[in-house]
């Protein structure tokens, strides 16, 4: 199973629209899948199509699984699975496809960080709770309520599907002063990976808002 690129900021892919999926058809099972091992490997909390590069209405999450290192050489784990450079145990994936939210109430806001805007976290108004109508792998419509981080990493990954990252939702000052920041972050990321010098890999809990 492959593990895909992620497009980061300010790759063009994450302000496109991603198209509905008229038909929900087997060749999705592998895109979901290798999303979600991508997701994993991250690590994150959730991952939608844009952020792959596909411009298409899915999404992968999974809020609730527990994370630990695999030194490499060491023994494969007897419980969980190893994925890149992670154990991962108690996974509880979800694929959800042409998601719609049908119902959403209360404030809230936590800090987020996402997977295409590497090292940077801010706090953007969500909705506390939601009531969501999609399909699933299998093309069958489903209904799910969600609250806390579910809810609030559902907007963060419709909002990938609709073009839009966690930083447009700032104030229009601020997002235009985090933009500038973020672009010279990557030029001096893609020096430094053109010099062969050894990137600083900040080590993300699973508790870490990262989708
Ligand atoms: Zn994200």
């Amino acid at each position: 199973m492959a593990i895909l690129k992620i497009y980061t900021f300010p790759d063009d892919v994450l302000t496109k629209k991603a198209a509905p999926i008229a038909r929900v058809e087997r060749e999705l099972y592998g895109l979901a899948d290798q999303m979600l091992e991508t997701m994993y490997d991250a690590p994150g909390i959730g991952l939608a199509a844009n952020q792959v590069g596909i411009l298409q209405r899915i999404l992968v999450l999974d809020t609730d699984y527990d994370l630990e290192e695999f030194e490499e050489g060491a023994e494969p784990p007897t419980v969980g699975e190893v994925v890149g450079k992670n154990i991962i145990k108690n996974r509880k994936p979800k694929i959800i496809i042409n998601p719609e939210i049908i119902l959403k109430e209360g404030k809230t806001a936590i800090s987020e960080g996402c997977l295409s805007v590497p090292e940077f976290t801010a706090e953007v108004p969500r909705f506390e709770k939601l009531k969501l109508k999609y399909q699933d792998i299998d093309g069958v419509s489903k209904l799910l309520s969600a609250d806390g981080l579910l809810a609030i990493a559902i907007q963060h990954e419709m909002d990938h599907l609709d073009g839009k990252l966690f930083i447009d939702r700032l104030s229009p000052l601020k997002k235009e002063k985090v933009r500038k920041l973020l672009r010279e972050e990557r030029v001096l990321r893609e020096l430094q990976d053109a010099e062969g010098q050894p990137q600083s890999k900040k080590k993300r809990k699973k508790r870490d808002f990262n989708p």
